[in-house]
């Protein structure tokens, strides 16, 4: 049999050479989804895969700003507007030197079907600038938002296109962003998400992305008669994801062992499980200086291994929360020799793909960030339904629903898993799952 997925990645390859990421997410998704496309006829006859694999529109933009010392900086801004078949473009922004057009367009990719996989009416996009905030001041930050926005709204709206957070862009960068646009459009409105809640921001919504991950190995678990009770678990990072990654592991009784920085690993045996220790990972972020080893400052009975991945930990739980390809074949390796069970991907695309694939023939099941931490992004399209209500949600329903949806994408994960015989195959069953709402919206809409 013809292999139809293999005829697209090649021409994506042949189009983007030199956009690694975006190629390898291309990969994941569209080998898994060939059976599909094999009982699908009629989508290669519309193109579909063919227009899938293109971003309907792609801006670039040039950012200046004046930094303290009254010097004109310019930076690259973009906005990958990447498909909107099941709704308006939704995705975060990233500010970090390392942003260029492969990692928006991997992210945006991503985007597409963990947007599909919460059941939510949004479509999948990303953008960014390769301006890190990282060791600016806040005026600073405020003069390089205000700019980029300038050029920026005239691309987004709240049925259009509704950037949030990723890294680098948190609740300061937001309101300075929803700021300007406000002053500039007169409208306050549902545009962005990850707001403040004094901004029309949603109660829980900073949490929300770690908590579904939780929820979401919850299931994991528990489909293999497992439970997160008395459980190991090395996280890596210790921003935002990590910190509700850890919070609510503690809550379900799992006992996270490591954080991680560019710097190195922290192992603390005893858990981070104390509100203090759990704390102490919001007063790394602020400090501004990236770096995890402050932690054995305050609890020395925690180990700071410098230059290295916590991957070389035995843990029943693997979390990766930092960044892409975080996870390669070496550290793939180690953790097969430590006999693991399961991994269960935090970050966007944490681990390669000849390590996934080496880690699930040696029986480590693999939790795809497109399902796992699809929290985040179904509770940003909770935010844009609070402010078109113009109201607030309590937190215990913003929780409420958050749990109904990764339990909803475990289920429709689970279920393409039995309908095209995957085994314990999580990463094609959420593909497959992810992609087949897309496909019938895309379908429905004619060649466009
Ligand atoms: N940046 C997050 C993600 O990777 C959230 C996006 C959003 O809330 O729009 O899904």
């Amino acid at each position: 049999m013809a292999n139809i997925s293999q005829k697209y990645i090649d021409i994506a390859k042949k189009n983007y050479p030199n956009e690694p990421e975006f190629l390898q997410t291309v990969e994941e998704v569209l080998t898994s989804i060939e059976p599909v496309l094999e009982a699908h006829p009629e989508y290669e006859k519309a193109g579909l895969v063919k227009r899938l694999i293109e971003p309907e529109r792609m801006i670039s933009f040039r950012v200046p700003w004046v930094d303290d010392n009254g010097e004109v900086q310019v930076n690259r801004g973009y906005r990958v507007q990447f498909n909107s078949a099941l709704g308006p473009y939704k995705g975060g922004l990233r500010f970090q030197a390392n942003v260029y057009p492969g990692i928006l367009k991997f992210l945006g990719f991503e985007q597409i079907f963990k947007n599909s996989l919460t059941g939510l009416p949004i479509g999948g996009g990303k953008g960014g600038s390769d301006f890190d905030p990282a060791g600016k001041s806040d005026a600073e930050v405020m003069r390089f938002c205000q700019s980029f926005i300038t050029e920026l709204y005239r691309h987004i709206g709240p049925n259009t296109d509704v950037p949030a957070g990723d890294m680098g862009v948190g609740g300061r960068e937001i309101g300075y962003m929803m700021g300007q646009f406000k002053r500039i459009t007169n409208q306050y409105d549902g545009t962005w998400t990850g707001k403040g809640t004094t901004n029309g921001g949603l109660n829980g919504r900073t949490e929300a992305t770690g908590f579904g991950i939780v929820f979401f190995a919850r299931e994991v678990l528990k489909h293999f008669g497992d439970s997160l009770e008395g459980k190991t678990a090395v996280v890596s990072g210790f921003g935002n994801v990590s910190w509700g990654t850890i919070t609510k592991l503690v809550e379900l009784g799992a006992k996270p062992i490591t954080i991680s920085g560019p710097d190195g690993y922290i192992l603390d045996e005893e858990g981070i499980t104390t509100p203090e220790k759990i704390e102490t990972l919001l007063e790394l972020r602020n400090s501004g200086k990236n770096i995890c080893a402050p932690y054995v400052d305050k609890f020395p009975n925690a180990k700071f291994i410098p230059g290295k991945r916590p991957w070389e930990v035995k843990a029943d739980l693997y979390m990766p929360c930092a960044m892409q390809n975080d996870i390669t074949m070496d550290w793939a390796k180690e953790m097969v020799a430590n006999g693991a069970r399961y991994l269960i991907e935090g970050a966007n695309m944490p681990t390669t793909n000849e390590a996934v694939q080496y880690l699930m023939e040696n029986g480590c099941v693999v939790a795809p960030s497109k399902a796992a931490n699809a929290g985040g992004v179904a509770c940003s399209c909770l935010e844009m339904a609070q402010n078109a209500e113009h109201l607030i949600w309590n937190k215990e329903r913003v929780y409420d629903e958050l749990e109904n949806i990764m339990v909803h994408i475990f289920k429709i994960t689970e279920e393409a898993c039995a309908k095209y015989d995957l085994g314990e195959n999580l990463v094609a069953g959420a593909n497959i799952a992810g992609f087949e709402r897309v496909a019938d919206a895309m379908m429905m809409q004619g060649i466009v």
